[in-house]
């Protein structure tokens, strides 16, 4: 297979440097499991740190200029997969209905990283359970588009976490797309330290209130504390309706953060990761309401 390569591609533990998206998707299919995207290198980097091996062929997708760029429409705000989280940020800045991206693309890790990690990187690492933009993304009820040497196939962002430890080699994100529509959103994330450190537990928030405060849609996702994101429709679901208040939604959630089964890890223990999450209910809440 690595025979029918161009030799601008490299040998083994190469990395091919893709000039446009057609030549990643091919590079991608032609290396099948010996290869795989490389983003911003943030998590790459740090494979030997974990003990996993790297893979004999990377292509990196950064120069590619669809997958850079952020398209604000009336409709959905459509993100290019290598887009950076201080890009996003930036990009983000005027909507206050993504506040809960703007914030999880701008408050991850620290300013340097920031600078090189990439959204398509942070869905797509696998066993990353801390990834700010997963659960942001989540609430706001994001697909995103997965394309391979020839197809591209739009998922929820839910459906590709499903997927994600088995998705055959050659295929790549490519974009999220987020609908626009009125919405109050925060994320809100505990850190063991201020800054820097992955953070132990997050809670991202979106909701539509009515004049009075009550709410008519809401969304919650969590971070960090299970091995993957998810959305928590419980507390979705006994928050509908109610007049939105933080203390009362902290309360709510206290009763119902049993259903978390927490991970632990040399960071935090299990019961501590879920033991925060009414208080970040209470300041996303407060966050969201403020915003
Ligand atoms: C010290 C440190 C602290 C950090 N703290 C946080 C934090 O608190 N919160 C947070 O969210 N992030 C944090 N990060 C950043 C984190 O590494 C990135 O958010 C993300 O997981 C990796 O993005 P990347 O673009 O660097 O991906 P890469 O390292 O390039 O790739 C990561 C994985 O995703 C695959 N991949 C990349 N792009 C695609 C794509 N488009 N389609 C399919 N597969 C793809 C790669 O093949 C690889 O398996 C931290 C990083 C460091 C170094």
């Amino acid at each position: 297979m690595q025979g029918s390569l161009p030799e601008t591609r490299g040998s083994a533990g190469s990395i091919y440097v893709a000039p446009s998206l057609a030549a990643a998707l091919d590079a991608l299919n032609d290396y099948g499991p010996a290869g795989a995207p490389f983003a911003g290198g943030t998590w790459i980097m740090r494979s030997p740190i974990r003990h996993e091996p790297l893979r004999e062929h990377y292509v990196a997708i950064g120069k590619i200029t669809e997958l850079r760029t952020v398209q604000i429409g009336n409709d959905a705000v459509e993100i290019g997969a290598a887009v950076t989280h201080a890009a996003l940020a930036t990009a983000l800045a005027g909507l206050p209905e993504f506040d809960v991206l703007a914030t999880a693309a701008g408050s991850a890790a620290n300013p340097a990283i920031r600078t090189m990690a990439t959204i398509g990187g942070n869905l797509s690492t696998p066993n990353f359970a801390a990834a700010d933009c997963v659960p942001a993304l989540l609430c706001l009820d994001a697909e995103v588009e997965v394309s391979s040497r020839g197809d591209r196939e739009r998922m929820s962002l839910n459906d590709f976490l499903k997927a994600r430890p088995t998705l055959a080699p050659g295929r790549l994100l490519t974009s999220i797309v987020v609908p626009r529509t009125r919405r109050k959103t925060a994320h809100t994330r505990l850190p063991l330290r201020r800054s820097g450190d992955y953070p132990v537990a997050i809670v991202s928030f979106a909701a539509r209130l009515d004049a009075l405060n009550r709410v008519e849609r809401v969304r919650v996702a969590v971070g960090s504390v299970e091995p993957v994101a998810r959305r928590w429709e419980r507390l979705e679901a006994a928050l509908l309706g109610r007049a939105l208040e933080p203390t009362q939604a902290a309360n709510i959630a206290a009763e119902l953060a049993g259903e978390f089964t927490g991970r632990d890890s040399v960071e935090a223990p299990a019961w501590y990761r879920v033991n925060v999450l009414p208080s970040l209910v209470r300041r996303a809440t407060a966050a969201a309401l403020g915003s």
